[in-house]
């Protein structure tokens, strides 16, 4: 068993919060255990509730075709989310929750060990880019340590708002080189705490 199966094993026992009680399956995450890339959702929605895999409705199948448009496959990166258990009604992650889940999220980090961190939408922005607004910093990177942290708008915002199609298409093109710019990032000022994660 991979440390990570482990790891998905004891999520799957969690009861720490109410959102145990009402899941289908928690959601822990997928993807390459050695992945270079690691995009970070809010929360399982209907879809990924029933199936125990991150993004698998429709805000997926739109990940599925950005990550497509720089030539990788979901199989290649790993998918997480900040809260790995469905809130009701796809209500927005409570900080209670956020707080709860928190460690499941460092512990992926600390085993896959990504050059660059992904942060979809505003709640898992929130967590590496404090007090800042996703309408500002979307597009933009940040290095920290070993990490880039880069932040886009979540997937499912350009379902709801068609005007931010072009532009998460045009964040997501913009990976590719920074990953190999990586050395030319400016290092964030700001003193990284515990693997560079904020409360929310
Ligand atoms: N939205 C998310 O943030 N995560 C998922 O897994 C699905 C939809």
């Amino acid at each position: 068993m991979s440390v990570l199966s482990e790891l998905y094993a004891e999520i799957a026992l969690c009861q720490q919060c109410e959102l145990a009680k009402y899941r289908t399956k928690v959601v822990p995450g997928e993807g390459a255990e050695d992945a270079g890339i690691l995009f970070i959702g809010e929360a399982p929605g209907w879809h990924e509730d029933q199936q125990g895999r991150p993004f698998v409705g429709p805000a997926g199948l739109y990940l599925d075709e950005l990550l497509a448009s720089i030539n990788l496959k979901r199989e290649q990166v790993y998918i997480a989310n900040v809260i790995k258990c469905r809130p009701a009604k796809n209500r927005d992650p409570l900080p209670s929750e956020i707080h709860n889940c928190r460690k499941w999220l460092e512990r992926q980090i600390e085993l896959i060990h990504p050059k660059m961190i992904v942060t979809l939408g505003r709640y898992s922005m929130a967590m590496f880019f404090p007090n800042k607004s996703i309408g500002k910093i979307h597009g933009t990177a940040q290095k920290q340590g070993n990490i880039i942290y880069y932040a886009m708008y979540h997937p499912a915002a350009a379902l709801h708002q068609q005007g931010l199609r072009q532009v998460i298409a045009a964040d997501m093109l913009k990976i590719p080189v920074l990953l190999t710019q990586a050395e030319n990032i400016t290092e964030a000022k700001q003193q990284p705490q515990q693997l560079n994660m904020f409360e929310v």
